[in-house]
């Protein structure tokens, strides 16, 4: 399960193919913090522990099949961040890497003894997807839109001022996306 070097450099080869506006806009958007930072978290057992420097990119829901049958749960929240804004404080986690049926590959960081994830890679270089259900205060942890809501349990409602996308958004989605969690439509 623990990926070797040469298999990291694989998936840094495929994330490359991603435009490069997009990363740098991206990168770009995360001046002006609207909350306090550091914020801390950890796994459930509390042998890792992590520290969140500076504030997300963005901030939303998937419901793809994949992170449903991950989480084991209806879908999973996605709080992406920049990889130099995560530090590890505490503990030593393992990573994994798998490939999709649909050729996706979902790799990320979890605790070995309770198993809990932290967070996983993103198809943008520079950038992680954090679990922030791990995060000590989820107060601020309200997503801005749902992605891949066409294969959303038959449950899920939407509410009316938050974005949808049936599937992956486009660049001009994932832009909406952080304008979005930019302009700070979450609660104080
Ligand atoms: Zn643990
Ligand atoms: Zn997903």
């Amino acid at each position: 399960m623990v990926v070797s070097g040469s298999k990291r450099r694989q998936l840094g080869g495929a994330l490359s193919a991603v435009p490069g506006q997009l990363s740098r806009n991206l990168l770009g958007s995360v001046k002006g913090a609207m909350r306090s930072f550091p914020q801390d978290g950890g796994c459930l057992c509390g042998d890792l522990r992590y520290s969140l420097g500076e504030d997300p990119v963005t901030l939303y829901a998937c419901h793809c099949t994949g992170c449903q049958r991950q989480t084991g749960s209806s879908f999973a929240l996605s709080m992406i961040v920049r990889r130099t804004a995560l530090r590890l404080v505490q503990g030593q986690a393992r990573e994994f890497s798998v490939k999709l049926a649909d050729g996706r590959t979902k790799g990320g960081f979890f605790c070995n003894r309770c198993v809990t994830k932290l967070w996983g890679d993103s198809r943008i270089a520079n950038l992680a997807v954090l679990d922030p259900g791990t995060l000590d205060d989820t107060s601020w942890v309200r997503p801005v839109g749902h992605i891949w809501t066409h294969s959303a349990q038959s449950w899920v409602k939407f509410e009316a001022d938050v974005l949808v996308y049936s599937g992956a958004p486009r660049e001009e989605g994932v832009l909406a996306l952080v304008r979005a969690w930019k302009a700070g439509t979450q609660p104080p």
